[in-house]
């Protein structure tokens, strides 16, 4: 049996997190993409949402299975991406040079790490593999749940970290040292703060 309780409980709190991380990068990215004019959403990248089992059971959970894949467009609508959860991981690790350029390095800092929350809890979910990369369920079958459930009880922390830095600009000691345990703040030595 592949859906135990725990496992269960694991795709829920994946979806709550997603969710999270999804309202604070459209919080603080969502009007510089509201006037894109060139958007960055490619069915390319949709379409690893067919590939991997995780995505695929975290949509059916959310959204059930009415939603249509476009062969050409995938989940891109005039709305914006069909999808409230399921979607790839790069969808909320991607941050263009425009948006980069919008904050100061302090708060790019604290937004390129709440983007690499959804990776950072899928690392090496199966092996060297990660969660987002297993493509059949009888894989998920092997997961550890309680493994994930601690990654993504550490994402919150983490999450609350980048939301009070963003909010702030100010990183202090211990959310610098919160945020080190996802991604390193990157040396910006040409970097003068532009937001
Ligand atoms: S991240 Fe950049 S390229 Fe993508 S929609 Fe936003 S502004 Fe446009
Ligand atoms: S955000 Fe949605 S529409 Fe955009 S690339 Fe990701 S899955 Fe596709």
């Amino acid at each position: 049996m592949i859906w135990t309780t725990e496992l269960r409980e694991a795709m829920r709190a994946w979806r709550q997190l997603e969710r999270a991380v999804q309202e604070c990068i459209v919080s603080s990215c969502g009007p510089i993409c509201a006037d894109c004019p060139t958007p960055c959403c490619r069915e390319e990248i949709c379409c690893e949402t067919r590939e991997s089992a995780w995505l695929r059971n975290v949509r059916n959970a959310g959204t059930g299975t009415s939603l249509k894949y476009d062969a050409r467009k995938g989940w891109i609508t005039p709305q914006g991406c069909a999808l409230r959860t399921g979607r790839p991981t790069v969808c909320y690790g991607f941050f263009c040079d425009s948006v980069r350029r919008w904050f100061d390095p302090v708060r790019e800092y604290a937004l390129t790490t709440a983007g690499a929350l959804m990776n950072f809890v899928g690392r090496r979910a199966l092996g060297d593999r990660s969660l987002i990369a297993l493509t059949e369920n009888a894989e998920l079958a092997r997961l550890r749940p309680e493994r994930l459930m601690k990654r993504i009880d550490m994402a919150w922390v983490v999450l609350e970290s980048c939301r009070r830095t963003l909010e702030t600009g100010v990183l202090s000691a211990e959310d610098a040292a919160i945020l080190a345990r996802v991604a390193s703040m990157p040396a910006r030595p040409d970097r003068a703060k532009s937001a």
